[in-house]
């Protein structure tokens, strides 16, 4: 399984991006971890993206992606499978990605886009830095790096569901509500991407969903969307537009 996430800070991407990677026994490449363990330890890397990290700004595409290449790599001495957190965060980033991902024949298979509030997003950031201590957890860098999700990050979203690979979920409800929803969803997406190429399936939105996962009110039904990408028009990317994926995340 080949999982990329694009999620706003304090969506519970480091927490989805774990439970994912142990539920399939996939190698979770965190991009901010990997980056906060070079600070934390002073390397010559860790001196020039400190900075960046503390004000709440990306740090150059080039250092990231030698980090994917790098993990692309082992994870695909390793099976071939990978969730990687924190990653695409720009247009350019998310070429980059695709393109090294290509060399290696191990493109993703899902993109999940995990959307929430800002207001919420601002709640529970804050109430991290409480426990966490982490550098850029205070309200004007918080503020900082949810500007930069929306302005850089998040338009990337709608590239992922023309490439037919977009799964979104709803990142409001309880950190365990949302990793049941995700789970679910990839293990139906697990079994088809063998047979069903990419462009030829269709968005799954789940974000209209109610508290309990599949209630009968919710307005996108996962196992119709799923069962009706089998008819879809096939190889048409065009085609294949993401169904009511919103900029609230
Ligand atoms: P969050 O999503 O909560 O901001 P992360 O741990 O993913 O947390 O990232 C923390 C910081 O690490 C970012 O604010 C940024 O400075 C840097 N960073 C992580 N990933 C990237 C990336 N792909 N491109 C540029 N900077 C990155």
């Amino acid at each position: 399984m080949r999982v990329l996430m694009v999620a706003p800070p304090g969506a519970g991407k480091g927490t989805q991006g774990a439970l994912i990677a142990t539920h399939f026994d996939i190698p979770h490449v965190a991009t901010g971890d990997l980056l906060r363990d070079h600070v934390a330890r002073q390397t010559e890397l860790g001196r020039r993206v400190r900075g960046h990290l503390e004000q709440g700004e990306l740090v150059p595409d080039e250092i990231v992606l030698d980090m994917v290449r790098e993990a692309f790599v082992s994870a695909k001495a390793a099976g071939s499978g990978y969730v990687l957190d924190g990653i695409p965060r720009n247009i350019e980033q998310a070429r980059a990605t695709y393109r090294i991902a290509l060399q290696l024949d191990m493109t993703a298979n899902v993109a999940l886009h995990l959307q929430a509030d800002d207001d919420e997003l601002v709640r529970r950031l804050l109430a991290r830095a409480a426990l966490e201590h982490r550098s850029d957890d205070t309200e004007d860098v918080i503020r900082k790096r949810l500007a930069l999700y929306h302005d850089v990050t998040y338009p990337i979203v709608s590239w992922y569901g023309q490439r037919g690979i977009l799964v979104s979920v709803d990142a409001m409800r309880p950190l365990e509500a949302v990793g049941r929803e995700i789970l679910a969803a990839l293990e139906v997406m697990h079994s088809l991407v063998d047979l069903i190429p990419d462009e030829a399936r269709r968005t799954i939105d789940l974000t209209g969903l109610g508290a309990a996962f599949g209630s009968a009110d919710g307005s996108a039904d996962m196992t119709a969307a799923v069962a009706g990408s089998a008819d879809a028009a096939p190889a048409d990317a065009a085609s294949a537009k993401p169904a009511a994926v919103t900029d609230s995340g």
